[in-house]
């Protein structure tokens, strides 16, 4: 079942508003604390205050005039701090949330990066993410930023039928966005060849180590080239993605966006979302919805 295009955007968590909206409703959000962490950061190298629009930030023409067309004004604080060095090729550690707009601070980075002319029948950039739900949505975002650079991007997950994945994988792609499971599954049968592989993303990597994928993970990269650049996004950072960021990153350049703290007084910010559905439809809009944002508790009335 389709849902009807909600009347205000939401974010995945449903936990904070979209990042445009809150520039303009609130200047408290453009300043969000930013903090770079760690020995290795590149702040000296970044021109932070310089970069206040997309084209400052060096992004292909074909990105930027998407961007535009979409109505993204400005970079969100992450893109504005994890753009530049993915540009660059540079490894990263991002600490952030759902709703800071870390989708395309990942994506127009290795999208921009994807080469020019004949790109060949495999992928220069794989993002693995813990649910089948993320790994649609990234792709329809990475579709949408890439469509200027007519990029081809495939979601593959499990619980769908394999053909027409390989059926997309055989004609070639650009960009494979999966679950760990199914992109093993892929590897293992041969059908996902890794070998120009420039970029590896994981989305949301604690969710994937709380939902077991560890040894697939472990698998996936070592799987890949060792000159690649490998992007790691989590919204916290327990020890054993410290490990792996260890083991599997080269001097990466760590950034933390902090959640907006509410002054004290003041109670927090909630994002508000409307879906207008067909009154039969209720309850299982409601459900979709349930498991879209995959609360830890709700309150339904
Ligand atoms: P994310 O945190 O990646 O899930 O993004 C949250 C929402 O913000 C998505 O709906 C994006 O389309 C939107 N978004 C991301 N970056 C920007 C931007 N620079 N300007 C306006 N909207 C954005």
């Amino acid at each position: 079942m389709r849902l009807a295009a909600p009347v205000t955007r939401c974010d995945r968590g449903g936990n904070a508003i979209h990042p445009a909206a809150a520039y303009r409703e609130d200047p408290r959000s453009a300043r969000t604390p930013l903090r770079q962490n760690g020995a290795m950061s590149s702040e000296a190298d970044l021109d932070l205050e310089g970069a206040a629009s997309f084209a400052d930030l060096a992004l292909r023409p074909e990105l930027v005039e998407v961007l535009a067309a979409l109505g993204y004004e400005e970079p969100t604080p992450i893109q504005r701090e994890a753009i530049p060095p993915l540009i660059e090729g540079r490894d990263l550690i991002g600490q952030a949330a759902t709703g800071t707009g870390k989708t395309a601070a990942f994506a127009l980075p290795l999208l921009h990066r994807l080469p020019e002319g004949d790109r060949g029948r495999h992928p220069s950039a794989l993002v693995l993410a813990p649910t089948r739900e993320l790994a649609v949505q990234v792709s329809e975002a990475v579709t949408r930023y890439g469509a200027g650079l007519g990029a081809r991007v495939l979601a593959v997950y499990g619980g769908q039928p394999i053909t027409p994945q390989l059926k997309a994988l055989q004609k070639g792609v650009d960009v494979v966005v999966g679950t760990p499971g199914r992109v093993l599954d892929h590897l293992n049968r041969g059908s996902l060849k890794l070998d120009q592989l420039t970029t590896v993303v994981l989305d949301e990597a604690d969710e994937m180590f709380d939902m077991g994928f560890a040894e697939e993970l472990e698998a996936i990269l070592s799987a890949v080239p060792t000159e690649r650049q490998t992007v790691l996004f989590s919204a916290t950072m327990p020890p054993k993605i410290a490990r792996m960021a260890r083991k599997h990153q080269q001097d990466p350049v760590r950034i933390q966006i902090e959640r907006e703290v509410a002054p004290a007084g003041e109670a927090p910010r909630v994002s508000q979302t409307a879906h207008l559905v067909m009154r039969a439809d209720k309850p299982a809009a409601l459900a979709r919805v349930l498991d879209m944002q995959a609360p830890t508790e709700a309150i339904v009335f």
